[in-house]
């Protein structure tokens, strides 16, 4: 799987990797945009389709990519913990951040470092990530790529229309948000 071997390129990243040929891991895939880990029954759910946005510590805006979301979700199932709580999403994105620095994705200070005014990303590609200034880039035959080929539809990194809230404008925010409480 292609979002494996890119984040086996990281060596925190591959720590866990190891440990998926050691034990059993159930990944349930979705194009719902879900993430998540249930403690429950074991099950990882991943979107690969589905990037992340994210300001880093300085408030610039991001997206990191659905990979690097796996890999977060990678340390929930490693370490048996809930999604729910402070102190391990803590973690879990503090693991995330580590792989993200290594991998020269942009990088999420805190869980809750999300960028409200953009819309979570459907990429292509599972190593696709954006930053406002590098713009889209992906790992393609192992090597690194930038372009509009890893930005379907999204544009939210550079467009401005993501910036100002405009209800005539289907493709603002708040038509975004509408249409995401209804997709999920
Ligand atoms: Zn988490």
């Amino acid at each position: 799987m292609k979002a494996l071997t890119y984040l086996a390129d990281s060596d925190e990243g591959r720590f866990l990797i190891n440990e998926i040929y050691n034990r059993e891991l159930q990944v349930q895939f979705n194009d719902q945009m879900k993430a998540g880990f249930n403690i429950t029954d074991q099950v990882l759910h991943w979107d690969p389709k589905r990037g992340l946005t994210i300001v880093d510590k300085d408030g610039n805006p991001g997206a990191i990519s659905p990979a690097l979301v796996l890999a977060h979700e990678l340390y929930h199932w490693f370490y048996n913990m809930p999604g729910d709580g402070v102190l391990e999403e803590e973690l879990a994105t503090a693991y995330e951040g580590r792989i993200a620095r290594d991998l020269g994705e942009p990088i999420r200070p805190q869980y809750n470092s999300f960028y409200d005014r953009n819309p979570d990303p459907r990429v292509y590609d599972s190593t696709a990530s954006g930053t406002k200034e590098g713009g889209w880039r992906a790992v393609k035959n192992g090597q690194i790529e930038a372009g509009p080929e890893y930005d379907p539809d999204v544009k939210l990194i550079t467009n401005s229309k993501w910036e100002k809230d405009d209800p005539e404008n289907p493709q603002s925010i708040d038509s975004y948000r509408r249409n995401r409480d209804r997709e999920l």
